[in-house]
């Protein structure tokens, strides 16, 4: 089988199932494109996380990121899971509420909250706040003023890592424009400046690395430097962490290039060496956090498409469109991801030929797939590309007024649809019509 994915099978009449369901059956039912959950994997990876904390005996929360894929349905999972959440706007924040979340479990992030996200933040007495730079903290202090309350925050820092991945997801080094550098003493001025703040509560420290990182010792070494920080701000300030969050980031598996270690290796190797520092430390072991996002939601989703138009150009290479493309999945055209896919109808055909699968937008870049072999295709065939379940839905976009697909759970052989597919009418529901003067057509 292509991907080590147990909820993955092929039937005797080659139909592809997921999560214990017939994909073809699926496509039928709901169209394509349409996004697939099996939440028995978001499930497992919750708890592969905090069990793994829970067997290492440390304080912890591990916060699902909930960006990488935000609807009710997700949030109402997460809770049920016992994880805290990341948000990072007011309509997350918002997503986060419809679902009944516990407020003292949702961080909020970002690098430019606004006044109304900031206040939003505080009227529902949110656990945390990771406050990015110095204007939030001004903006935060003249906010707790005019609502007479506190608020629990930590600050993001730049532990100055380089994250062995992608450019445009690559956070923790000095040049970014998330947090506070720890080199230039910008993160000390903050400290300072929020120690014995009589409103702003200050908890720890936030590092975020980058993301889809295959080995632990990146973390740890992110670890290191923190340490380090807060050793001498020990001995010079007196500061005392309570927390040390240590972001997301851990690296799934999108093809069988991608080999990540298993959940409970990350969090016991970095634990590990959490606790191996701290043996010498004058100062009390902090509270665990992360903040996991694709680690959670990646490859419990897959992604149905139609195959339409082929064009076989040759010598040189054939397309074959499907039905969505970067209005769905942006993050080929973004950042050159890659992904594999299976032909629902046909997954055990063995005749291969090499294929570029292409979206149906107006972009030569909206290309899902260059170069792959698949069994020879044809117009309906159904395709799932796998592991899509993070940063899909969530940066869904309405490029060419496509409207967005909808997203189906399935859980214990039942499917269920979570969030509905978009018509046009939905697509155009805000515009208004223009009355230009000195015209009445
Ligand atoms: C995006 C992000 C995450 C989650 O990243 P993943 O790669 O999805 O795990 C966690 N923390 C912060 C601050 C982020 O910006």
């Amino acid at each position: 089988m292509l991907m080590g994915n147990h909820t993955i099978q092929i039937n005797e009449n080659g139909h592809l199932f997921f999560a214990g369901m017939d994909t073809v059956m699926l496509a039928e039912k709901y169209g394509t494109p349409a996004y697939i959950y099996d939440v028995s994997i978001i499930r497992n990876n919750c708890r592969a996380f905090i069990n793994a904390f829970k067997k290492q005996q440390v304080a912890f929360q591990v916060a699902y990121a909930s960006k990488a894929f935000s609807t009710i349905a997700m949030m109402q999972v997460a809770k049920q899971e016992g994880m805290s959440i990341d948000v990072v706007s007011e309509a997350e924040l918002y997503t986060a509420l419809q679902a009944n979340f516990p407020v003292e479990r949702i961080h909020m992030h970002g690098n430019n909250k606004s006044e109304s996200e900031l206040e939003m933040a505080i009227e529902n007495h949110i656990g945390c706040i990771v406050i990015d730079n110095f204007h939030e903290i001004t903006l935060l202090e003249c906010l707790l003023e005019k609502h007479d309350c506190q608020m629990d925050v930590l600050i993001r820092v730049t532990p100055g890592i380089e994250s062995k991945t992608h450019a445009y997801i690559m956070t923790g080094n000095e040049d970014s424009k998330f947090g506070f550098s720890l080199k230039n003493g910008q993160a000390e001025r903050a400290l300072l400046q929020l120690q014995h703040h009589e409103r702003i509560k200050l908890k720890g420290l936030h590092c975020h690395i980058g993301s889809q990182i295959f080995e632990a010792d990146r973390f740890i070494l992110a670890a290191e430097v923190l340490y380090g920080y807060l050793q001498s701000w020990y001995e010079k300030h007196g500061f005392i962490a309570e927390v040390l969050n240590l972001g997301g980031g851990f690296g799934i598996r999108y093809t069988s290039d991608d080999h990540p270690i298993p959940i409970p290796v990350y969090v016991e190797e970095i634990v590990k060496a959490l606790k191996q520092y701290w043996q010498e430390a004058a100062f009390p072991f902090p509270e665990i956090w992360i903040e996991p996002g694709r680690s959670i939601v990646g490859e419990a989703g897959i992604t149905l498409y139609t195959v339409g138009a082929m064009k076989d150009i040759p010598d040189i290479r054939k397309y074959v469109a499907v039905d969505g493309g970067m209005a769905d999945n942006i993050r080929p055209a973004l950042y050159g991801a890659e992904y594999e896919c299976i032909v629902a109808n046909n997954a055990d055909q063995n005749d291969r030929e090499v294929v570029s699968i292409a979206g149906k937008c107006c972009e030569s870049g909206d290309m899902l797939m260059k170069d792959i072999s698949l069994p020879t295709l044809k117009p309906g065939d159904v395709l799932a590309v796998l592991s899509t379940g993070a940063y899909g839905y969530s940066m869904a976009s309405h490029y060419n007024r496509f409207a967005n697909p909808p997203v189906v759970f399935i859980e214990n052989g039942v499917d269920q649809l979570v969030v509905r597919r978009e018509t046009y009418q939905d697509v155009v529901r805000n515009d208004l019509i223009y009355r230009s003067i000195n015209r009445d057509d």
